[in-house]
């Protein structure tokens, strides 16, 4: 062996041992953290795989630093079978791939092509850095800033070493495919003519190639830039059950002694995962209604704060090697270790406020291109506040109380919950009745005047269609959606398992609810706890009622009408088509689409429990819809929740624009009815 094959040997085998260490390390550090299981589901896995990772579907969505960023992923891909020849050559004293055949010459073009296009794609990016500077990622720190620069540099570095070693083989008449690679051909010609380039220039530049490689291989894990490798396998274990399902937790088991994430390793690896694939690129910032209105939680700092915090407690974590060590494994931590270990993620690494600020309603998650799941983690930590500590705003103690002693948030009397229906007449629901499904009417519906309004619409609709149904009058219960959102698991499947008595009592299998929050929980939570039933939305369900024809309107009437989308029956259950197409049917004409709807759609501010909560710091976000609303000049805002309708309506009357009406979709079909 020559003293080239054995020094490349050496060290490309040195740096990949010292890779794998360093990613054992990290493996090893996920496995302390809480286990949840995202192994199962191959096919849609692969399919989110193709989609996201292989074709960029969701950084596409904004087509210019989308496009920059499917190159250098493409081209760093393809480039990297490149270095593999590169080595190869090294062990092999010169010898290229080229038993390829002619197809060689393919490779070598896609190389050269490769090169060039990478190299021009990490120029523009730069460009975009520092003169265009992208308001979504003003806010990283400088040495966040000075790493993405250095890792910038470094793609640079091995397109441009690798196009000049190739130009001097080229000029000195050592490559035989020189028509396949135009560009390093073109840069041969700036080799001085008639003379031979020196053979340890060449090697100049073929072990800066190979060196960049495999540094950047051994930096990647111990820079914020690790999401280059561990992004794509986020992607892969992200979540494949319907994404408005939270984890349900284990609360009888009687070994567990601290409930949710109250230090950094009790949350899931996966959610440890996402932090560390965080590309904090601000795409969530931009859309959260939380950052867009100056408040204390932006969910890109959130994942950077809790990247930072494992960091900080990954060799305490080593040594422990769980995140439920017993005492005599605490015991043999040092006093610094111990100091570190004793850091609960609130309030060490978040303030209260960032964790009761979110409103789950994850644009974040909508917007992230690795498909990071904030809202699993911030529900995690709201846990641990509401279960191990007592935690949460005053606010949320007295919907908590309500809902313990009369499962509804208001505390409204059991025996008062939907009065006003049964003096209606309307039937209650018999498990042998003639009955095409159960209305679950919710809180809101039961309650509050304004949405009783809706209830009635619906009703209304349901009858022109001559729908039979009934409904749960005193006996329906609060379904717990809200207080699980809050942090309070215990009292949330206290209510789901009461409600899902009720439930089972009178054998219903199919619900139709006008409120996307029951709407969310009894269609995609119930099943694990044992409720399995047909769960439509009435925005579905009367679009079938108008498409079928069961149920006729005078169309026409409504003219500039807007759509504000639920979070809830939108970006969480996909439901972004029939409303529209309910609008359309009774306006004749599409409605005015605000610039954030359907997948970016802007949270009323209601989500998550906020409805019970004091919006105290920052801008309201319901003004900042209102004001979006105006923009719109629409007569009309139609909503299809009755938290938004609250929201919606109390923006607007703030900003003195009581005379836009907000109607809930089934009032503009009631009122439209032939
Ligand atoms: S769920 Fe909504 S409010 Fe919460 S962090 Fe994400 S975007 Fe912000
Ligand atoms: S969480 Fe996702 S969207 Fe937000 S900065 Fe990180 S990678 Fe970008």
């Amino acid at each position: 062996m020559s003293l080239l094959s054995i020094s490349t040997l050496v060290i490309v085998l040195l740096a990949f041992v010292a890779f794998f260490l360093s990613f054992a390390r990290f493996v090893r550090l996920l496995r302390t953290a809480q286990p949840r299981d995202r192994f199962g589901n191959f096919v849609k896995r692969s399919i989110v795989f193709i989609e996201q990772v292989l074709l960029h579907r969701r950084l596409l969505r904004q087509p210019l630093p989308g496009l920059l960023h499917f190159i250098i992923f493409w081209g760093f891909v393809i480039l990297t079978v490149g270095t593999t020849e590169w080595i190869y050559a090294g062990l092999t004293h010169g010898a290229r791939y080229t038993f390829f055949g002619n197809a060689y010459g393919y490779f070598a073009f896609s190389q050269d092509l490769l090169n060039g296009l990478v190299f021009l794609a990490v120029a523009v990016a730069v460009f975009r850095r520092l003169i265009v500077r992208p308001k979504r990622m003003a806010d990283n720190s400088t040495k966040s800033k000075a790493d993405a620069y250095f890792i910038l540099a470094l793609i640079a570095g091995l397109t441009i070493t690798n196009l000049i070693a190739h130009s001097i083989m080229i000029h000195n008449g050592e490559d035989s495919f020189t028509s396949f690679q135009p560009i390093a051909r073109e840069l041969s010609t700036f080799w001085p003519s008639g003379t031979l380039v020196s053979q340890n220039l060449f090697y100049v530049f073929w072990w800066a190639h190979l060196l960049i490689v495999l540094g950047f291989l051994n930096y990647l894990p111990y820079s914020k830039h690790f999401h280059v490798i561990v992004a794509a396998p986020n992607v892969w274990f992200s979540k494949t059950e319907p994404r408005g399902k939270l984890t349900k937790l284990n609360l009888d088991d009687e070994s567990i002694t601290r409930f949710g994430a109250q230090k950094a390793e009790e949350l899931s690896w996966k959610n440890i995962l996402d932090s560390y694939a965080c590309t904090e690129c601000g795409r969530c910032n931009e859309f959260c209604p939380t950052a867009s209105t100056d408040k204390a939680l932006r969910p890109k700092s959130l994942m950077i704060g809790l990247r930072a915090g494992m960091m900080e407690r990954t060799p305490v974590l080593l040594k422990l090697g769980t995140h439920h060590p017993d005492e005599a494994a605490l015991a043999k931590l040092t006093e610094p270790e111990r100091k570190i270990y004793a850091n609960d993620l609130v309030p060490d690494t978040f303030s209260e406020q960032v964790i009761w600020d979110c409103t789950t309603c994850g644009a974040c998650v909508e917007s992230c291109p690795v498909l990071i799941d904030h809202v699993d983690s911030i529900v995690e930590m709201r846990r641990a506040l509401v279960l191990n500590k007592g935690s949460n705003p005053d606010e949320a103690t007295n919907a908590f109380r309500n809902w313990e002693s009369a499962s509804n948030p208001w505390g409204f009397a059991e025996s008062s919950r939907q009065e006003y229906l049964v003096e209606k007449g309307i039937p209650h629901y018999e498990a042998d009745g003639d009955f095409e499904f159960l209305y679950y009417i919710g809180c809101a519906g039961s309650f509050d005047d304004r949405n009783k309004k809706v209830v009635e619409s619906v009703i209304k609709v349901l009858q022109a269609a001559k729908i039979k149904f009934g409904i749960l009058g005193k006996e329906e219960r609060c379904n717990g959606e809200t207080a699980r959102r809050l942090g309070n698991e215990y009292l949330g499947q206290q209510m789901i398992m009461a409600n899902k008595e009720v439930l089972e009592r009178y054998k219903v299998r199919k619900i139709l609810t006008s409120c996307p929050h029951c709407f969310n929980t009894l269609k995609n939570e119930y099943p694990e706890f044992g409720g399995n039933y047909e769960v439509l939305h009435h925005t579905e369900y009367i679009q079938q009622l108008l498409a079928s024809g069961r149920v006729k309107v005078d169309a026409g009437q409504l003219k500039n009408v807007t759509y504000h989308d639920s979070c809830y029956i939108g970006r969480y259950n996909g439901i972004y088509e029939a409303p529209r197409q309910i609008l359309k049917q009774v306006a004749k004409q599409d409605p005015i689409e605000m610039p954030r709807s359907r997948e970016k759609g802007f949270c009323c501010g209601a989500g998550g429990g906020r409805m019970w909560l004091e919006e105290k710091t920052g801008s309201r976000i319901n003004q900042n819809r209102a004001e979006e609303i105006i923009q719109t000049k629409a007569d009309t805002v139609c909503v299809a929740c009755p938290f938004c309708m609250t929201m919606i309506s109390d923006g607007l009357k703030s900003k003195q624009r009581e005379d836009i009406r907000v109607r809930d979709i089934s009032e503009i079909v009631a009122e439209a009815l032939s």
